[in-house]
């Protein structure tokens, strides 16, 4: 018997309620209960245990201390550093903390710490509202929601975290608190960008804003030539339209879907991705200039209710491809910065690797940067590039694109990157993230970590003497 199968066997022991949730090396499910959404993590914990409450959750804080072990907490297991899993010690999968409640006035949703967003929009979409998340509908709630979480709807409405009012919390020491703006309101500051650094957050509560029963959705290509033109329209376009508006600009290959005219498969294309909070006048409206520009090859916007424009690249991006990350927030893209995207773009090493470029400007410029934990309220956007493939055997590959086209590009950026779209490049980029807020962060973790037993993260070390 080895030393990680007993620390399982322990845990049915000193945790005989959960033996049914508890996963070790030896069990047949071990495998599936350790991987993560990105298949270039294989990391060996010894042991995950399955918590469907609170008192689960604190339960298992209490035994991986006890065994001195270090604990990883899963959401939805889509970090791309894999920061959802750690080898030799114990995961806390929060999968079935999974309710979501829509309150009776559809104006709030209080969701489970191991939803994913595509059980939250469904069940806000009834009441034709939304909470501003990203733009896959298999992401956890949790990691989007405490790193910041940027995506359709983040002009309009903000970021992920301006909608959230309070949140049950796991501390360290295993008392449950309640966080919001009254009770503890400097854990609620950090809960808002600090990422899973201060506690397990059981429950969320968000604020809901309408979107209508559907939205105005779809992508916009032009051939990869002609990026220049298109990147200089979108940074003049998208800034001075109305917030109902949001694109983000896309460097991609065409997928061989149905949904697009065979000609364009596998074509490697300049994109913009359009959400329109609105009707389809306005979107028509509102999207007339783009025509001017360059030759589009396809115009797809159309009426979808928001849960499917969520979930249209969840088939795309599924669980166990090879994922490689580099990131940064960018305030001006220049016409230098403009032809390194392009060198890249045409470099595109697989059909689903891709550089985003997500505006985060509007709504979310309304909040002050020393307001929240996230940072880079001042930014334009956030950058990333995303290299992606099925086989394993194209990692270096994809890596090798990815760190390339970010060396090439970083010069041109406002120095730290959005912490959801990064790997594990080191303190020095979270601190270049967390920029000023980065001390007050320390203080919140020397007092509710202090020991620093949530460090599966990008990390913030509790400030020394408390
Ligand atoms: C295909 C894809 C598309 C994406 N698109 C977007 C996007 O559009 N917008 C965007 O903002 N981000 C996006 N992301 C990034 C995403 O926000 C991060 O990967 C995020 O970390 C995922 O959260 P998770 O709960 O699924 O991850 P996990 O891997 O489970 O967790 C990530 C981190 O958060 C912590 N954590 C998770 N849940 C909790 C909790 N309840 N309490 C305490 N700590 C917790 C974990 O400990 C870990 O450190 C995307 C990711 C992928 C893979």
């Amino acid at each position: 018997m080895t030393a990680t199968t007993s620390l399982a066997d322990a845990a049915r022991r000193e945790m005989a309620h959960l033996r049914n949730c508890i996963v070790g090396p030896d069990d047949p499910d071990y495998d599936v209960a350790r991987a993560v959404h990105n298949g270039m993590i294989d990391k060996h914990p010894a042991l995950i245990i399955r918590c469907s409450s609170a008192d689960d959750v604190a339960g298992c804080i209490a035994f991986g201390r006890a065994h001195d072990v270090p604990i990883a907490v899963r959401g939805g297991g889509h970090n791309g550093g894999g920061l959802g899993v750690v080898d030799d010690g114990l995961v806390i999968d929060l999968a079935g903390l999974d309710s979501v409640e829509v309150d009776p006035s559809g104006e709030r949703v209080r969701v489970g710490g191991g939803c994913t967003w595509g059980q939250v929009d469904r069940a806000t979409a009834e009441y034709g509202r939304a909470t501003p998340s990203g733009v896959i509908g298999t992401t956890g709630v949790g990691g989007l929601t405490l790193g910041g979480g940027l995506g359709h709807l983040t002009r309009r409405y903000g970021l992920t975290v301006d909608s959230l009012v309070g949140a049950e919390v796991v501390l360290a020491d295993g008392s449950i608190v309640h966080a919001s703006a009254d009770e503890h309101p400097e854990l609620f500051w950090a809960l808002r960008g600090g990422g899973g650094n201060f506690g397990v957050v059981t429950s969320f509560e968000f604020l809901t804003h309408p979107t209508g029963a559907t939205v105005m959705a779809g992508p916009t290509f032009w051939p990869i030539e002609q990026t220049p033109e298109v990147m200089r329209f979108f940074r003049e376009f998208v800034p001075s339209a109305p917030r109902a508006l949001t694109g983000f600009f896309a460097l991609m290959t065409v997928p061989p879907v149905d949904m697009f005219p065979p000609e364009l498969h596998m074509k490697k294309v300049a994109a913009i991705m359009w959400c329109i909070v609105g009707s389809e006048e306005e979107a028509t409206r509102l999207l007339a200039p783009v025509h001017e520009v360059g030759t589009p090859l396809l115009h797809g916007v159309g009426a979808m209710p928001h849960p499917v424009l969520q979930s249209l690249f969840d088939g795309l991006y599924t669980k166990g491809l090879q994922c490689y990350w580099r990131a940064d927030f960018v305030n001006e893209l220049s016409d230098e910065a403009i032809e390194q995207h392009l060198e890249w773009g045409q470099k595109l090493p697989s059909m689903h690797s891709t550089m985003h470029m997500y505006p985060i400007d509007g709504a979310a410029h309304d909040v002050d940067s020393a307001d929240t934990a996230f940072s880079y309220r001042d930014a334009q956007y956030a950058e990333v590039i995303f290299g992606v493939d099925p086989d394993p055997a194209n990692a270096g590959k994809i890596r090798d694109w990815c760190v390339g086209y970010w060396d090439a590009t970083h010069p041109y950026s406002a120095g730290g990157a959005y912490v959801n779209f990064m790997m594990e490049e080191g303190q020095e980029r979270v601190r270049a993230t967390y920029r000023g807020n980065y001390d007050r962060l320390a203080r919140v973790k020397a007092q509710y970590d202090p020991d620093n037993v949530f460090h599966v993260n990008q990390n913030i070390h509790p400030a020394a003497g408390g």
